[in-house]
């Protein structure tokens, strides 16, 4: 069990007590799933929030390699990163921009969405003042409530930003807030966005029409969609059922730092919310709510895996520590690897009992993970 070689190390040399592990192979394959399925579609891989905890320059050359048409980011920070990592697939601002954030995009041809005439004529004029062309698609709310122009506007769009002389509306999207949760509602959507399109398509080439994320992707056809926004199912977690063969490519480990045995009637953690009714083997484990290892996930009967046999977190979840019942792993020792996300703990067990979302809990990894890559 456990200690097989790529224990990472922090610079001082001691291993570390929490990783994450991924395996970049199977992000290629999914990448490669989704477009066996979808021949024809662009893809815009989403990798807003360092590639939802995979770390973002690692998945961003993976996908970089396959082939994509653009990276879903949430700001030009994100964006300048991928540009430093040397990634040449294209940064897509997924939200709003702050006008002091618009010179960097266009002076770098990224793109972004546009939901205003005022954020559309801003564009325009910095693009002129750099001899560029700002590419941007136009944004519509059909629905979502976030970002967009209202269908009141639609009308007049094609029209008024036809006119700005800078700008190249090279595509239109729009996005669905209940793709997994109200049918009727998102094919209602699908038909209000292809009027939209009808709207400015005499006005501009359009070469990127999407509204899906990987709900929409996996669930509904959009049939003038010319490109797709995947996120969490390119992570291998389609969020909803499909016969498609994502897999997860990251795995939550962490080792465990003591084992001892506790005698009936002994508190474990913070508020002694557990307390033993029988002698108890109870390991010490070195990941806490720090790393992103939700304190509401506290007293649920959480599985741990060690050593492959399910083990029961105990207690309350402190900031760098958790403990688990090893009584049914009498092989366990100190220094044991931990699974808490992986084949043996499922992620979406994980996120209910903590009352929350798989992108929740993804995205809430902590900086202190050291991130391990396998490849091939
Ligand atoms: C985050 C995001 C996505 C990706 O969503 P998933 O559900 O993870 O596939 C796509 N489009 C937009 C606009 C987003 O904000």
């Amino acid at each position: 069990m456990g200690g097989e070689g790529i224990l990472p190390r922090m610079r001082h040399g001691s291993p570390a007590r929490a990783w994450i592990e991924v395996n970049l192979e199977q992000l290629a394959c999914n990448l490669e799933e989704l477009r066996r399925r979808h021949p024809g579609l662009k893809m815009m891989p989403v990798v807003k929030a360092n590639a939802y905890g995979h770390g973002l320059e690692a998945v961003a050359r993976v996908w970089d390699s396959c082939g994509a048409s653009f990276f879903g980011v949430a700001n030009p920070g994100e964006a300048r990163r991928l540009q430093q990592a040397g990634v040449h697939t294209r940064p897509f601002i997924l939200g709003p921009a702050f006008p002091e954030e618009r010179e960097e995009i266009v002076a770098n041809g990224w793109s972004s969405i546009v939901s205003t005439f005022e954020e559309a004529r801003h564009f325009s004029e910095l693009a002129g003042l750099y001899g560029k062309t700002a590419s941007l698609h136009l944004c519509v709310d059909t629905g979502m409530g976030r970002a967009g122009f209202l269908p009141a506007e639609w009308e007049n769009m094609g029209k008024t930003l036809s006119r700005l002389p800078h700008l190249r509306i090279e595509g239109i999207v729009s996005h669905f807030p209940a793709a997994d949760e109200d049918e009727e509602f998102t094919r209602a959507q699908i038909a209000e966005f292809e009027r939209a399109v009808d709207c400015v398509r005499e006005y501009f080439p359009l070469e990127y029409i999407h509204i899906a994320a990987s709900a929409g992707l996996l669930g509904y056809a959009a049939p003038s969609c010319t490109m797709a926004r995947p996120g969490l199912a390119l992570y291998g977690f389609p969020p909803i059922d499909t016969d498609l063969n994502l897999k997860p490519a990251l795995r939550l480990i962490s080792r465990v730092t003591l084992i001892r045995e506790l005698p009936a009637g002994h508190g474990v953690s913070y508020g002694r919310a557990f307390i033993t009714n029988r002698p108890v083997r109870v390991a010490t484990i070195g990941i806490g709510y720090a790393d992103g290892w939700l304190r509401s996930l506290s007293c649920k009967n959480v599985m741990l895996s060690i050593g492959g046999v399910p083990c029961p977190m105990l207690g309350r979840v402190t900031m760098d520590q958790i403990m688990a019942d090893v009584s049914n792993a009498p092989e366990a020792r100190e220094g044991d690897e931990v699974e808490l996300i992986g084949p043996r703990a499922p992620i979406g067990q994980i996120a209910e009992k903590a009352g929350t979302i798989v992108w929740e809990i993804l995205t809430g990894l902590g900086p202190r993970l050291p991130r391990v890559y396998l490849e091939g």
